[in-house]
């Protein structure tokens, strides 16, 4: 299993994206700021804006579809609003590759991103490895790194809280 690939920002912040409340999508690009080249004005019209909330509905789309035909389907909706353009860079120390033209603009360089990056993980690692939390009240996305791909919960602390759950219901029943 390549872990690389998972743990990828790309990937990580497609997932934010997914699970961002996204009140106002300007906030997202300042706390992802490392995605996008120096320069980039991290300001978004209200269309645009808009556009994030799209983009994030997509990721969730195909983190919810339940057979490899649907994902492809959602997937390829999800690349339809990607402009890649990549270049290796070592801006962090790290060599990589950023996917968007870094003269693109932020939304273009968002949707990208995100698009290129979850692709890598379904092409690679199957359709099954992008999921919905399992815990009551939490229906965040979540990426599946475990060896056998058996992970049901976005955070240990929605496993957790299921687990006590679980164990309180059959006590009381
Ligand atoms: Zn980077
Ligand atoms: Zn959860």
């Amino acid at each position: 299993m390549d872990y690389d690939t998972y743990g990828s920002g790309a990937v990580e912040i497609a997932i934010d994206l997914a699970n961002a409340q996204l009140e106002a999508p300007e906030t997202f690009l300042t706390s992802h700021a490392e995605w996008f080249a120096p320069g980039t004005a991290l300001t978004l019209s209200g269309r645009d804006a808009g556009k994030v909330r799209e983009t994030s509905q997509l990721i969730r789309a195909v983190a919810l579809a339940d057979s490899q035909e649907a994902v492809i389907a959602r997937l390829n909706e999800l690349l339809a609003l990607a402009r890649p353009r990549p270049y290796a860079t070592d801006h962090d120390g790290e060599l990589h590759l950023h996917y968007a033209s870094a003269d693109s603009p932020a939304l273009e360089q968002l949707t990208t991103t995100v698009a290129m990056g979850l692709s890598q993980v379904v092409v690679q690692h199957g359709w099954q490895r992008l999921g919905v939390c399992s815990a009551e009240h939490c229906d965040n996305v979540y990426v599946d790194t475990s060896r056998n791909a058996s992970r049901r919960y976005c955070s240990n602390t929605c496993a957790s809280r299921s687990t006590v759950a679980a164990y309180r219901a059959r006590r009381k029943a």
